[in-house]
């Protein structure tokens, strides 16, 4: 199978049909304790690697064949499920951390992840430094300023990074961070395994929300890590059945489903997202569109070169308005496609078959989850500038996702919500 195209992967990695009945599509297996034939032992340091299914939180079929097909699209040796995808990064870096160790972060990217660095582990006496990581001097920098007496044990990356699609250079950053002793665990979630795939470019580890693409369908909560089968087997046995975090067989089964469809969607969201980008970079209503996908956008080579197509996040922001500020206009907007869009669903997450859209406010990212140097914020200001609306563009017709956004962005534009 691994060597089978991507498409075909994505349809027969993990499954085969069902031995007992016959079944071509795979069954769901809940049980959550497992018959054994002979007596076992009551730990999971008593079972060899090779063990039976004992207890749904040690293993489960279904998790099992999920984790295989998540593993052969991202050419991984081996993955991990999770409940979510914050329990996914939770557990890579409670795993990979120790006290007195340092943890290098890229300054921008998903909140919950950010907050988890900043707020959460130094608590535990790791050290956590934020870095632009999309600018290759500065991360040397930062590899070399290792906090006294600290150990850099992890570089973490976001790529496309949330929500300003900044991208960083993961075969040039794993390199510089390996010259340091440092493993690279990348976030790819944005990218899914289809559009990247960050263990052939040099990364350690790979971690996915699998309620975003993978899943695809905005209905099941779930996450992953990918990586070295060792690597893989300790994170299973330190992180996943000692703190629990484990994905339910159900939405195992149903990210699974969603998973056979991820080629032909990636690349659906892409063409659509570059259709809607091209469209809002040329409206009135826009001061500035970010998408991987656009000649525009600061490190479109990068992503031609690391990323296959753009994919189907893009953010823009709102240009002023003889009325309104543009933060007050993004304010005023985001309440109007709150009312108003028809299609278009006002609502957080991403890489769903609807689109999405939401209104990300600059100051409060920095107070909240950022809290970087003046440097730092200044970077994030020029991008984001006052606030982001951030839109995962989903399967509808692409002129559908325009004209609905179009209708309100001219109702706005003329001083009234209307449409
Ligand atoms: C959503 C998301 C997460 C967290 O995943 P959950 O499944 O919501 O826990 C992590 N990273 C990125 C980039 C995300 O978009």
């Amino acid at each position: 199978m691994r060597d089978a195209g991507i498409a075909t992967r994505a349809i027969h990695a993990g499954e085969a049909p069902d031995p007992a009945t016959g079944a071509s599509a795979p069954p769901i297996v809940t049980s959550t304790t497992f018959v054994t034939e002979r007596p076992e032992g009551f730990s999971i340091h008593a079972f060899a690697e090779e063990k039976p299914y004992i207890y749904g939180r040690w293993g489960n079929p279904t998790v099992d064949a999920l984790e295989a097909k998540v593993a052969a699209l991202e050419e991984a040796p081996a993955a991990v499920a999770f409940a979510s995808g914050m329990a996914a990064s939770a557990a890579v870096l409670l795993s990979l951390l120790s006290a007195g160790d340092e943890l290098i972060i890229s300054e921008i990217n998903y909140p919950g992840t950010a907050e988890l660095a900043r707020q959460t582990l130094p608590r535990f006496g790791i050290h956590v430094q934020t870095v632009d990581s999309s600018d290759l001097e500065a991360l040397e920098a930062a590899l070399q300023r290792r906090t006294a007496g600290a150990d850099t044990r992890v570089l973490w990356l976001e790529t496309p990074a949330n929500p300003i699609l900044r991208l960083t250079d993961i075969e040039a950053a794993s390199q510089l961070a390996h010259a340091h002793d440092a493993l690279v665990v990348v976030d790819s979630t944005f990218a899914s395994p289809i559009l990247t795939r960050p263990l052939t470019l040099g990364a350690d580890f790979v971690v996915h929300s699998l309620t975003k693409y993978i899943g695809g369908h905005g209905d099941a909560l779930g996450g992953v890590v990918c990586g070295a089968s060792d690597a893989m087997a300790a994170l299973r046995q330190d992180a996943l059945i000692h703190q629990g975090g484990v994905l339910s067989p159900f939405n195992a089964w149903l990210i699974a489903r969603g998973m056979a469809t991820l080629p032909m969607r990636m690349q659906a969201h892409s063409a659509a997202a570059a259709a809607v980008a091209a469209f809002l970079e040329a409206h009135p209503a826009v001061a500035r569109v970010l998408y991987p996908g656009l000649p525009s956008h600061p490190q479109h080579e990068l992503a031609q070169r690391q990323m296959s197509a753009g994919g189907g996040m893009l953010a823009f922001v709102p240009a002023a308005t003889a009325q309104r500020d543009p933060l007050a206009q993004g304010r005023y907007l985001a309440q109007a496609f709150a009312d108003r869009l028809a299609i278009v669903h006002y609502a957080v997450s991403l890489g769903h078959q609807r689109s999405l859209i939401y209104w990300i406010e600059t100051e409060a990212m920095l107070r909240d989850s950022y809290q970087l140097d003046a440097a730092g914020a200044q970077r994030f200001r020029d991008a984001a500038g006052a606030g982001l609306f951030r839109v995962s563009i989903g399967l509808e017709d692409a002129q559908d996702i325009c004209a609905d956004l179009d209708r309100v962005l001219r109702a706005a534009g003329e001083g009234r919500a209307g449409g």
